[in-house]
């Protein structure tokens, strides 16, 4: 999968998907990055990118035109035209579910903004689809950008290893991943869940469930509700509610 991203800060992004599993995946050939500088595509002699907003008001904000040139620069030898993405607080909460539904692209662009954003008529002839990581506001889509393309990536076949598969974890049936415990077996005074050393698959796997019911249910009640509970989910979780009745 590529990704194109367009950017006024293209070594910040560089260098944070250039580590780890992301570096690994690229070298690899199961990813790979075209990062661009829309400060690059400028016709301004002074190589602005950006200009106050018309009606007034506070910072300033991107052009259309670098940004439109940039983005037909980077996909003039495309068999066909990329799903945009622009990342903004304004737009609809990126899921682990768009990541998996990305993640069968070819390519995604995505458009990173800055100071105060960028002109509308920019996201319009792009048909940008607008995304947000979560209620705060950054100053510059960057960070953004990266959250996106991490997220993805470890939904390309082939980007995660075995030991790193991403098939049982956090959000998969609406559920927040158990607890998780590795050596040594006591430490300071804390013990590892029994059941995890008896070797019981069933047992450990049913463990998990229950944990990953309770965790759930208390961090996060708006993923819970969704959670399709079978007949066992059913029994654990009444009897625990049985239990904390009898212990109030
Ligand atoms: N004036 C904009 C507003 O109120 O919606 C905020 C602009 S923000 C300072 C600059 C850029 O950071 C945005 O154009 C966007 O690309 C990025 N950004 C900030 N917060 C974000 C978030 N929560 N999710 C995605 N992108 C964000």
């Amino acid at each position: 999968m590529r990704f194109t991203v367009l950017t006024l800060f293209p070594d910040m992004i560089r260098q944070g998907l250039s580590t780890s599993i992301l570096g690994r995946a690229e070298e690899r050939g199961f990813i790979s990055f075209d990062i661009r500088n829309i400060r690059d595509y400028t016709t301004e002699r002074h190589g602005h990118v950006d200009d106050a907003p018309y009606g007034g008001g506070a910072g300033m904000l991107m052009q259309a035109d670098p940004i439109l040139r940039c983005y037909r620069s980077a996909t003039a030898d495309l068999p066909k035209a990329p799903r945009v993405i622009y990342v903004t607080p304004q737009g609809r909460q990126f899921t682990q579910a768009d990541a998996k539904m990305f993640a069968a692209e070819e390519t995604l662009l995505i458009l990173c903004g800055h100071y105060e954003g960028v002109d509308e008529r920019a996201l319009e002839l792009l048909g940008a689809e607008p995304y947000s990581i979560g209620d705060y506001v950054l100053t510059g889509g960057e960070l953004p950008a990266m959250v996106m393309v991490d997220a993805i990536s470890r939904m390309v076949p082939g980007v995660l290893s075995n030991q790193e598969s991403g098939e049982i974890e956090s959000f998969e049936g609406n559920l927040l991943e158990y607890p998780q415990y590795t050596r040594p077996e006591v430490y300071e005074g804390l013990c590892v869940p029994p059941v995890l050393l008896s070797g019981d698959h069933k047992k450990v796997a049913q463990w998990r469930r229950e944990q990953a019911l309770l965790r759930t249910r208390e961090r996060r009640p708006d993923l819970f509700a969704k959670v399709e509970l079978n007949k066992a989910d059913r029994k654990f979780l009444q009897a625990q509610a049985e239990r904390s009745a009898d212990e109030s």
